[in-house]
């Protein structure tokens, strides 16, 4: 820590009383929405406490500000359950996170922000976001809420421990310490750490005797060990499916699929990259291949390309190829395609395939059908070099689920001691499912605060 900081860090907590009732550490979704939450729990229990939010940048909500690329993808269509299915694939991190989506739902968190003047838009696919399209209304409108709840907060101010002392807890940061009877961890994971979330929650939770588990990037890019070729960046493949195997093990994602300069990115390989990085820690090498036809099992392709062949026997392989819709709703060959193969993949194909460039379907031979259709399947993508955990949107790993009471996120370590957000060991797909998460997970912890 610089000078600056700590200068500026004991001047803001030389204002602070020296014991909070509750304190929150972390200015980021859970720990805005906990302080809120415990306010409203005080109220409703006529208790009076102070409640202090104290965090590291000079301002609350950074990652929110450029969550959705600036616009935040605030939550998502549907009931809890549906939330639960569609955002968290791990059966453990479902289980986890069902009281909380269930005890503050998105219809909450959008009638909060509507009470402080923000509407939201649903979007076809589910995805909620702010109307005015820019995330930092969100920050505003918890902002407003926090300065209504009388929740004094604290910034430039980086904690560096929290141990019990007694039946209180003994914060201290680089220029001050103080004590608080209760303690809720809201730091976030580790990945964009240039927002101010470089691990020191853990490092606090493990000091207190909860394990971690190791984190790892989750939503990240991948980066090959060959790049794309130069034609390939900017290229996005619709529909298709991601495998990746490794150890004789094989994993697979559908969605879109994008190339850049250094590997993939897009729906499909950032939905994929969690289990990517858990294979590439076990066996030290992954491969990729796209499935171009994931629709489609090999017999059924090959049936549709030999039906097309008797009918198109003077057309050009490359030609159709060209043309030719990939993973529509209707089958390969309907008209309503969801894409095409792009122009710029086709000579990659035709070459890893071995055809020539003007072969025709009559002129294209059994063994270089079988060649084609095995390209078609399972277009190979090179290996893996990196899956990099500061990219990752969110950060799998992080505070052991069993180690926290889903109920009330009250640790099941140590007393009055409460974790959520990020923090913790899930990590959600695209589509407003982590905010979501940070959100009422962050809710259910400043609820029981209160009456811990
Ligand atoms: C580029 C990007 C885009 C994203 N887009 C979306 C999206 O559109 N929708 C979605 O659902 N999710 C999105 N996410 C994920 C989502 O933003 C996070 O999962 C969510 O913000 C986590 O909330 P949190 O409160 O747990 O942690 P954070 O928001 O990270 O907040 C933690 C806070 O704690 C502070 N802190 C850390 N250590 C200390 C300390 N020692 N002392 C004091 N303060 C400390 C940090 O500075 C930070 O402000 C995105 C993430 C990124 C990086």
């Amino acid at each position: 820590m610089d000078k600056k900081e700590i200068t500026e860090e004991a001047i803001r907590v030389s204002d602070v009383s020296q014991h909070i009732a509750l304190l929150i550490i972390g200015s980021g979704a859970a720990g805005m929405s906990a302080a809120v939450a415990a306010r409203r729990a005080a109220e409703r229990s006529g208790k009076d406490c102070s409640i202090t939010l104290l965090e590291r940048n000079a301002r609350p909500g950074t990652k929110i500000r450029i969550s959705g690329g600036g616009k935040c993808n605030v939550t998502h269509r549907g009931t809890p359950a549906e939330l639960l299915d569609k955002g968290y694939l791990r059966p453990n991190e479902k289980r986890f996170l069902k009281a909380a989506f269930y005890s503050f739902t998105n219809t909450d968190l959008l009638d909060l922000l509507r009470s402080r003047g923000v509407e939201t838009e649903e979007m076809s696919d589910g995805k909620v976001f702010p109307l005015s399209g820019d995330a930092s209304s969100i920050v505003v409108a918890f902002e407003e809420l926090l300065r209504e709840s009388s929740v004094r907060q604290l910034f430039s101010c980086r904690i560096r421990s929290v141990e019990p002392q007694g039946k209180k807890f003994l914060v201290t940061t680089a220029g001050a310490s103080f004590t608080a009877d209760v303690v809720i961890v809201a730091t976030g994971g580790v990945s964009w750490s240039r927002t101010g979330t470089t691990g020191d929650g853990l490092a606090i939770a493990r000091a207190l005797g909860h394990s971690i588990k190791d984190v790892s990037a989750a939503l990240a890019p991948l980066y090959t060990v060959k790049p794309p070729p130069a034609l390939l960046p900017g290229v996005a493949l619709r529909s298709v499916a991601l495998v990746a195997t490794a150890g004789g093990r094989s994993v697979e994602r559908r969605g879109d699929l994008l190339f850049t300069h250094r590997g993939f990115s897009g729906p499909a390989a950032l939905s994929l990259s969690r289990d990517i990085g858990e294979l590439f820690t076990l066996f030290g090498s992954v491969s990729l291949f796209v499935d171009l036809f994931p629709e489609q099992s090999v017999p059924e392709l090959e049936e549709q390309l030999l039906l097309h062949a008797r009918k198109n026997g003077a057309q050009m392989v490359r030609k159709f190829l060209q043309s030719c819709p990939i993973a529509p709703c209707r089958g390969a060959f309907a008209l309503a395609a969801h894409g095409t193969i792009p122009s710029a993949l086709l000579p990659f194909i035709m070459r890893q395939a071995t055809l020539e460039n003007d072969v025709t379907w009559s002129g294209l031979v059994r063994e270089k059908r079988q060649s084609l259709l095995a390209v078609l399947k399972r277009f190979p993508l090179g290996n893996v070099r990196e899956v990099p955990l500061d990219q990752g949107e969110v950060t799998a790993g992080g505070v052991t689920l069993a180690e926290v009471n889903p109920k009330t996120m009250q640790s099941r370590i140590v007393p009055k001691l409460f974790l959520c957000g990020e923090l913790l060991d899930y990590a959600g797909e695209i589509g407003g499912f982590n905010l979501h998460a940070a959100f009422s997970t962050g809710w259910l912890a400043g609820t029981h605060a209160i009456d811990s």
